[in-house]
Protein backbone atom coordinates (compact mmCIF):
# COMPACT_ATOMS: atom_id res chain seq x y z
CA UNK A 1 0.00 0.00 0.00
CA UNK A 2 1.46 3.61 -1.28
CA UNK A 3 0.58 5.88 1.88
CA UNK A 4 0.36 8.35 -0.56
CA UNK A 5 -2.95 7.58 -1.84
CA UNK A 6 -5.72 8.55 -0.67
CA UNK A 7 -7.38 5.64 1.25
CA UNK A 8 -10.27 3.62 -1.20
CA UNK A 9 -12.43 4.31 1.80
CA UNK A 10 -12.60 8.40 1.40
CA UNK A 11 -14.43 8.24 -1.62
CA UNK A 12 -16.37 11.78 -2.04
CA UNK A 13 -14.16 15.38 -2.74
CA UNK A 14 -13.13 17.44 0.22
CA UNK A 15 -11.04 19.73 0.30
CA UNK A 16 -10.89 23.78 1.00
CA UNK A 17 -11.29 27.18 0.01
CA UNK A 18 -6.92 27.96 -0.82
CA UNK A 19 -5.22 31.14 -0.64
CA UNK A 20 -3.76 32.16 -4.06
CA UNK A 21 -0.75 33.95 -3.18
CA UNK A 22 1.93 33.68 -5.46
CA UNK A 23 -0.26 32.33 -8.42
CA UNK A 24 -4.00 30.44 -8.77
CA UNK A 25 -2.39 27.58 -9.33
CA UNK A 26 -0.33 27.51 -5.97
CA UNK A 27 -3.90 27.37 -4.35
CA UNK A 28 -3.62 23.84 -5.96
CA UNK A 29 -0.11 22.41 -5.37
CA UNK A 30 -1.15 24.14 -1.25
CA UNK A 31 -4.58 22.15 -1.53
CA UNK A 32 -2.77 18.71 -2.88
CA UNK A 33 -0.02 18.95 -0.25
CA UNK A 34 -2.93 18.98 2.99
CA UNK A 35 -4.79 16.23 0.77
CA UNK A 36 -7.12 18.31 -1.10
CA UNK A 37 -9.23 16.87 -3.87
CA UNK A 38 -11.27 19.10 -4.02
CA UNK A 39 -10.93 23.31 -3.99
CA UNK A 40 -12.04 26.61 -4.03
CA UNK A 41 -10.17 29.53 -5.01
CA UNK A 42 -10.85 33.44 -6.22
CA UNK A 43 -9.74 34.29 -9.06
CA UNK A 44 -9.04 37.87 -8.69
CA UNK A 45 -8.63 39.63 -5.54
CA UNK A 46 -11.77 39.54 -3.76
CA UNK A 47 -11.91 43.27 -2.18
CA UNK A 48 -11.61 44.83 -5.42
CA UNK A 49 -13.72 45.95 -8.70
CA UNK A 50 -9.99 45.79 -10.21
CA UNK A 51 -8.93 42.46 -11.97
CA UNK A 52 -6.64 42.20 -15.03
CA UNK A 53 -7.25 39.39 -17.45
CA UNK A 54 -5.80 36.68 -17.07
CA UNK A 55 -2.39 35.48 -19.36
CA UNK A 56 -1.74 32.39 -21.45
CA UNK A 57 0.83 31.77 -18.80
CA UNK A 58 -1.37 31.84 -15.88
CA UNK A 59 -4.09 29.57 -17.20
CA UNK A 60 -1.73 27.27 -18.78
CA UNK A 61 -0.13 27.19 -15.31
CA UNK A 62 -3.16 26.29 -13.55
CA UNK A 63 -4.14 23.67 -15.78
CA UNK A 64 -0.86 21.85 -15.38
CA UNK A 65 -1.24 22.18 -11.67
CA UNK A 66 -4.79 20.50 -12.03
CA UNK A 67 -3.59 17.44 -13.70
CA UNK A 68 -0.69 17.30 -11.82
CA UNK A 69 -2.35 17.29 -8.93
CA UNK A 70 -5.00 15.35 -9.59
CA UNK A 71 -7.82 17.18 -7.99
CA UNK A 72 -10.79 16.42 -9.47
CA UNK A 73 -13.05 19.52 -8.31
CA UNK A 74 -12.82 23.07 -8.60
CA UNK A 75 -14.85 26.07 -8.11
CA UNK A 76 -14.30 29.61 -7.76
CA UNK A 77 -15.80 32.37 -5.24
CA UNK A 78 -16.62 35.73 -5.85
CA UNK A 79 -15.55 39.19 -5.42
CA UNK A 80 -17.27 40.47 -1.68
CA UNK A 81 -17.91 43.71 -3.41
CA UNK A 82 -20.25 42.02 -6.24
CA UNK A 83 -24.41 42.29 -5.30
CA UNK A 84 -26.44 41.21 -8.19
CA UNK A 85 -29.68 42.53 -6.27
CA UNK A 86 -28.15 45.89 -5.94
CA UNK A 87 -30.57 48.98 -6.08
CA UNK A 88 -28.64 51.27 -7.12
CA UNK A 89 -27.65 50.92 -10.89
CA UNK A 90 -24.20 52.15 -10.41
CA UNK A 91 -23.57 49.30 -8.51
CA UNK A 92 -25.85 47.37 -10.31
CA UNK A 93 -23.60 47.68 -13.26
CA UNK A 94 -20.54 47.19 -11.87
CA UNK A 95 -21.52 44.15 -9.94
CA UNK A 96 -22.92 41.96 -12.99
CA UNK A 97 -19.82 43.44 -15.27
CA UNK A 98 -17.37 42.12 -12.44
CA UNK A 99 -19.44 38.83 -12.51
CA UNK A 100 -18.61 38.50 -15.94
CA UNK A 101 -15.59 38.48 -15.54
CA UNK A 102 -15.85 35.92 -12.98
CA UNK A 103 -17.78 33.69 -15.43
CA UNK A 104 -15.00 34.62 -18.32
CA UNK A 105 -12.31 33.27 -15.82
CA UNK A 106 -13.87 30.64 -14.64
CA UNK A 107 -14.39 29.33 -18.21
CA UNK A 108 -10.53 30.50 -19.09
CA UNK A 109 -9.27 27.90 -16.43
CA UNK A 110 -11.82 25.25 -16.74
CA UNK A 111 -13.85 25.75 -13.62
CA UNK A 112 -17.19 25.04 -13.66
CA UNK A 113 -19.18 26.94 -10.51
CA UNK A 114 -18.42 30.31 -9.50
CA UNK A 115 -20.11 30.67 -5.92
CA UNK A 116 -22.32 33.69 -5.48
CA UNK A 117 -23.77 35.12 -2.35
CA UNK A 118 -27.21 35.96 -3.41
CA UNK A 119 -27.10 39.99 -2.68
CA UNK A 120 -28.18 42.32 -0.27
CA UNK A 121 -31.74 43.88 -0.86
CA UNK A 122 -30.78 46.90 1.36
CA UNK A 123 -33.27 49.87 0.79
CA UNK A 124 -35.69 48.05 -1.54
CA UNK A 125 -38.33 45.20 -0.34
CA UNK A 126 -37.02 41.49 0.07
CA UNK A 127 -39.45 40.92 -3.11
CA UNK A 128 -37.61 43.51 -5.15
CA UNK A 129 -34.34 42.95 -4.17
CA UNK A 130 -34.66 39.39 -5.45
CA UNK A 131 -36.68 40.54 -9.12
CA UNK A 132 -33.54 42.36 -9.12
CA UNK A 133 -31.74 39.63 -8.66
CA UNK A 134 -33.58 37.13 -11.14
CA UNK A 135 -33.07 39.66 -14.14
CA UNK A 136 -29.16 39.68 -13.49
CA UNK A 137 -28.95 36.15 -13.58
CA UNK A 138 -30.61 36.13 -16.58
CA UNK A 139 -28.58 38.71 -18.02
CA UNK A 140 -25.49 36.78 -16.97
CA UNK A 141 -26.04 33.33 -17.93
CA UNK A 142 -27.40 35.02 -21.74
CA UNK A 143 -24.36 37.35 -21.83
CA UNK A 144 -22.24 34.09 -21.25
CA UNK A 145 -24.19 31.29 -22.85
CA UNK A 146 -20.67 30.25 -25.09
CA UNK A 147 -19.03 29.77 -22.31
CA UNK A 148 -18.80 26.52 -19.56
CA UNK A 149 -18.76 28.02 -15.79
CA UNK A 150 -22.24 28.05 -14.69
CA UNK A 151 -23.57 30.15 -11.04
CA UNK A 152 -23.95 28.17 -8.37
CA UNK A 153 -26.06 30.69 -5.73
CA UNK A 154 -25.09 29.95 -2.06
CA UNK A 155 -27.42 29.82 0.51
CA UNK A 156 -26.90 32.64 2.88
CA UNK A 157 -27.39 33.36 6.84
CA UNK A 158 -29.49 35.86 6.04
CA UNK A 159 -27.47 38.60 7.50
CA UNK A 160 -28.71 41.95 7.46
CA UNK A 161 -30.57 42.42 4.45
CA UNK A 162 -28.93 39.42 2.57
CA UNK A 163 -31.14 37.17 0.21
CA UNK A 164 -31.40 33.78 -0.24
CA UNK A 165 -31.57 32.23 3.73
CA UNK A 166 -34.33 30.62 3.48
CA UNK A 167 -34.52 27.54 0.97
CA UNK A 168 -37.75 28.79 -0.36
CA UNK A 169 -36.25 31.72 -1.43
CA UNK A 170 -33.48 30.58 -3.41
CA UNK A 171 -36.31 28.44 -4.71
CA UNK A 172 -38.06 31.43 -5.86
CA UNK A 173 -35.27 32.77 -7.89
CA UNK A 174 -34.25 29.67 -9.61
CA UNK A 175 -37.85 29.37 -10.62
CA UNK A 176 -37.46 33.30 -12.01
CA UNK A 177 -34.56 32.28 -13.72
CA UNK A 178 -35.84 29.38 -15.53
CA UNK A 179 -34.25 26.27 -15.18
CA UNK A 180 -30.81 26.23 -16.91
CA UNK A 181 -27.60 23.41 -16.82
CA UNK A 182 -25.70 26.39 -15.55
CA UNK A 183 -27.86 27.48 -12.71
CA UNK A 184 -26.64 25.47 -9.38
CA UNK A 185 -26.70 25.74 -5.53
CA UNK A 186 -24.25 25.72 -2.89
CA UNK A 187 -25.26 24.95 0.49
CA UNK A 188 -23.04 25.96 3.01
CA UNK A 189 -23.41 24.92 6.53
CA UNK A 190 -23.15 27.44 8.99
CA UNK A 191 -25.26 29.66 7.06
CA UNK A 192 -27.73 27.34 7.03
CA UNK A 193 -27.76 26.55 10.90
CA UNK A 194 -27.52 30.57 11.53
CA UNK A 195 -30.55 31.08 9.38
CA UNK A 196 -32.31 28.44 11.27
CA UNK A 197 -31.98 25.05 10.11
CA UNK A 198 -30.86 22.73 12.85
CA UNK A 199 -28.83 20.00 11.52
CA UNK A 200 -27.51 18.94 14.72
CA UNK A 201 -29.27 15.25 14.84
CA UNK A 202 -29.75 12.94 12.61
CA UNK A 203 -33.52 13.76 12.85
CA UNK A 204 -32.86 17.24 12.15
CA UNK A 205 -30.05 16.59 8.96
CA UNK A 206 -32.71 14.47 7.58
CA UNK A 207 -35.31 17.27 7.33
CA UNK A 208 -33.18 19.67 6.53
CA UNK A 209 -32.08 17.96 3.57
CA UNK A 210 -35.53 16.54 2.97
CA UNK A 211 -36.45 20.09 2.78
CA UNK A 212 -33.90 21.30 0.47
CA UNK A 213 -34.46 18.95 -1.58
CA UNK A 214 -38.09 19.30 -2.12
CA UNK A 215 -37.72 22.87 -2.45
CA UNK A 216 -34.77 23.54 -4.30
CA UNK A 217 -33.94 20.11 -5.60
CA UNK A 218 -30.47 17.78 -4.56
CA UNK A 219 -30.14 17.74 -8.71
CA UNK A 220 -29.75 21.33 -8.34
CA UNK A 221 -26.80 21.32 -5.58
CA UNK A 222 -23.45 21.48 -6.62
CA UNK A 223 -20.95 22.12 -4.24
CA UNK A 224 -21.15 22.24 0.30
CA UNK A 225 -18.96 24.42 1.88
CA UNK A 226 -18.57 22.62 5.33
CA UNK A 227 -18.42 25.03 8.05
CA UNK A 228 -18.88 24.83 11.86
CA UNK A 229 -20.68 28.34 12.92
CA UNK A 230 -19.77 30.69 15.91
CA UNK A 231 -23.05 31.77 16.44
CA UNK A 232 -26.64 29.87 17.51
CA UNK A 233 -29.14 28.16 15.72
CA UNK A 234 -31.31 31.34 14.01
CA UNK A 235 -29.11 34.09 14.82
CA UNK A 236 -28.05 34.73 11.47
CA UNK A 237 -25.04 35.84 12.26
CA UNK A 238 -22.29 34.16 9.33
CA UNK A 239 -19.22 33.24 12.00
CA UNK A 240 -17.36 30.58 10.61
CA UNK A 241 -15.72 28.11 13.40
CA UNK A 242 -13.80 25.04 13.03
CA UNK A 243 -15.15 22.03 12.43
CA UNK A 244 -17.16 20.41 15.51
CA UNK A 245 -15.65 23.27 17.93
CA UNK A 246 -18.99 25.59 17.16
CA UNK A 247 -22.29 25.41 17.57
CA UNK A 248 -23.00 22.89 15.16
CA UNK A 249 -20.90 19.92 16.45
CA UNK A 250 -19.25 17.25 15.10
CA UNK A 251 -22.45 14.63 14.90
CA UNK A 252 -23.41 17.16 11.54
CA UNK A 253 -20.06 16.99 9.72
CA UNK A 254 -20.46 13.28 10.16
CA UNK A 255 -24.02 12.95 8.79
CA UNK A 256 -22.82 15.15 5.83
CA UNK A 257 -19.56 13.07 5.16
CA UNK A 258 -21.60 10.38 4.99
CA UNK A 259 -24.93 11.10 3.86
CA UNK A 260 -25.71 8.77 0.56
CA UNK A 261 -27.39 11.62 -0.95
CA UNK A 262 -24.86 14.15 -0.80
CA UNK A 263 -21.99 11.36 -2.04
CA UNK A 264 -21.23 12.78 -5.28
CA UNK A 265 -21.20 16.68 -4.12
CA UNK A 266 -17.82 17.99 -3.43
CA UNK A 267 -17.01 19.69 0.15
CA UNK A 268 -15.30 22.87 0.69
CA UNK A 269 -14.06 23.88 3.94
CA UNK A 270 -14.20 27.71 4.37
CA UNK A 271 -13.07 27.77 8.49
CA UNK A 272 -11.23 30.54 9.82
CA UNK A 273 -7.20 30.14 9.94
CA UNK A 274 -6.82 28.37 6.61
CA UNK A 275 -2.92 28.19 6.32
CA UNK A 276 -2.69 26.59 9.89
CA UNK A 277 -6.10 25.36 10.38
CA UNK A 278 -7.09 23.71 6.99
CA UNK A 279 -5.24 20.58 7.35
CA UNK A 280 -6.43 20.00 11.02
CA UNK A 281 -10.12 20.49 9.59
CA UNK A 282 -9.44 18.48 6.67
CA UNK A 283 -8.23 15.32 8.09
CA UNK A 284 -11.26 15.45 10.59
CA UNK A 285 -13.58 15.48 7.67
CA UNK A 286 -11.47 12.73 6.07
CA UNK A 287 -11.75 11.05 9.33
CA UNK A 288 -15.37 11.35 9.63
CA UNK A 289 -16.19 10.30 5.98
CA UNK A 290 -13.62 6.88 6.47
CA UNK A 291 -15.79 6.08 9.46
CA UNK A 292 -18.48 4.69 7.43
CA UNK A 293 -16.14 2.23 5.55
CA UNK A 294 -13.46 1.96 7.75
CA UNK A 295 -15.07 -0.27 10.76
CA UNK A 296 -16.36 2.37 13.70
CA UNK A 297 -16.72 5.70 15.26
CA UNK A 298 -15.39 5.94 18.63
CA UNK A 299 -15.16 8.89 21.20
CA UNK A 300 -11.88 9.58 22.14
CA UNK A 301 -11.71 12.31 25.79
CA UNK A 302 -8.46 12.84 27.64
CA UNK A 303 -7.83 14.43 30.81
CA UNK A 304 -5.30 16.20 33.29
CA UNK A 305 -2.98 18.10 31.22
CA UNK A 306 -3.36 15.72 28.09
CA UNK A 307 -6.88 17.53 27.65
CA UNK A 308 -4.78 20.56 25.89
CA UNK A 309 -4.39 18.15 23.19
CA UNK A 310 -6.05 18.66 19.73
CA UNK A 311 -6.84 14.59 19.96
CA UNK A 312 -9.02 15.49 23.05
CA UNK A 313 -12.87 15.01 22.60
CA UNK A 314 -12.69 13.92 19.38
CA UNK A 315 -14.94 11.57 17.07
CA UNK A 316 -12.43 9.07 15.84
CA UNK A 317 -13.23 6.58 12.44
CA UNK A 318 -11.39 3.72 13.01
CA UNK A 319 -10.53 0.09 12.05
CA UNK A 320 -13.60 -2.52 13.30
CA UNK A 321 -11.56 -4.76 16.51
CA UNK A 322 -9.26 -2.17 17.72
CA UNK A 323 -7.68 -2.57 20.83
CA UNK A 324 -7.08 0.51 23.27
CA UNK A 325 -3.16 -0.29 22.98
CA UNK A 326 -3.51 0.20 19.85
CA UNK A 327 -5.53 3.35 19.78
CA UNK A 328 -2.95 5.17 21.74
CA UNK A 329 -0.76 4.61 19.16
CA UNK A 330 -2.68 5.96 16.63
CA UNK A 331 -3.93 8.95 19.15
CA UNK A 332 0.55 9.22 19.92
CA UNK A 333 0.99 9.30 16.10
CA UNK A 334 -0.80 12.85 15.79
CA UNK A 335 0.41 14.21 18.84
CA UNK A 336 3.57 13.10 20.35
CA UNK A 337 2.65 14.48 23.72
CA UNK A 338 0.28 11.61 23.93
CA UNK A 339 3.23 9.26 23.69
CA UNK A 340 3.12 8.00 27.06
CA UNK A 341 -0.38 8.20 27.95
CA UNK A 342 -0.65 4.32 27.91
CA UNK A 343 1.88 3.85 30.50
CA UNK A 344 0.48 6.61 32.66
CA UNK A 345 -3.71 6.50 32.27
CA UNK A 346 -6.27 5.13 33.74
CA UNK A 347 -8.45 3.70 30.53
CA UNK A 348 -12.53 4.12 30.72
CA UNK A 349 -14.66 2.75 28.31
CA UNK A 350 -18.19 4.14 28.51
CA UNK A 351 -17.51 5.10 32.14
CA UNK A 352 -15.84 1.54 33.19
CA UNK A 353 -12.64 1.10 33.72
CA UNK A 354 -10.68 -1.06 31.24
CA UNK A 355 -7.43 -2.55 30.14
CA UNK A 356 -4.97 -1.75 27.16
CA UNK A 357 -5.97 -4.60 25.46
CA UNK A 358 -9.58 -4.31 25.62
CA UNK A 359 -11.49 -4.52 22.06
CA UNK A 360 -13.25 -1.16 21.09
CA UNK A 361 -16.60 -1.38 19.78
CA UNK A 362 -18.74 0.57 17.54
CA UNK A 363 -20.23 4.37 19.56
CA UNK A 364 -17.48 3.33 22.63
CA UNK A 365 -16.17 6.61 24.72
CA UNK A 366 -13.21 6.14 25.57
CA UNK A 367 -11.54 8.21 28.68
CA UNK A 368 -7.80 8.56 29.18
CA UNK A 369 -7.87 9.75 32.89
CA UNK A 370 -4.12 10.41 34.15
CA UNK A 371 -3.43 9.83 38.30
CA UNK A 372 -4.73 13.05 40.73
CA UNK A 373 -6.65 14.39 38.22
CA UNK A 374 -10.07 12.96 39.79
CA UNK A 375 -12.44 11.23 37.15
ZN1 LIG B 1 -19.70 29.56 2.12
ZN1 LIG C 1 -20.12 32.56 5.58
Amino acid sequence: MDDDDPSPAVKRLLGAHMPTAGGLANSLYAGKEIGCTAVQLFTSSPRQWQHTPLSDETIAGFKQAKSKTGIAFTCAHDSYLINLAAYDNTVLERSQRAFLGELQRAHELEIPWVVTHMGAYLDMTLEAGQQKLISSLKRLLEETSDLTAGIALETTAGQGTGLGYRFDQIAEVLEGVGPHPRLGVCLDTCHVFVAGYDIRTPEGFDQVIQEFDKTIGLHRLMVIHANDAKKSLGSRVDRHEHIGEGEIGVEAFSLLVNDPRLLSIPIILETPDADKMHAVNLAKLQRLAAAATMGMHIHVRLFGHYSESDQNDQELAVPSGLSVQKLTDILAERDPNLRDMASICRVAINEEYASLDTTLKEGDVVAFVPPMSGG
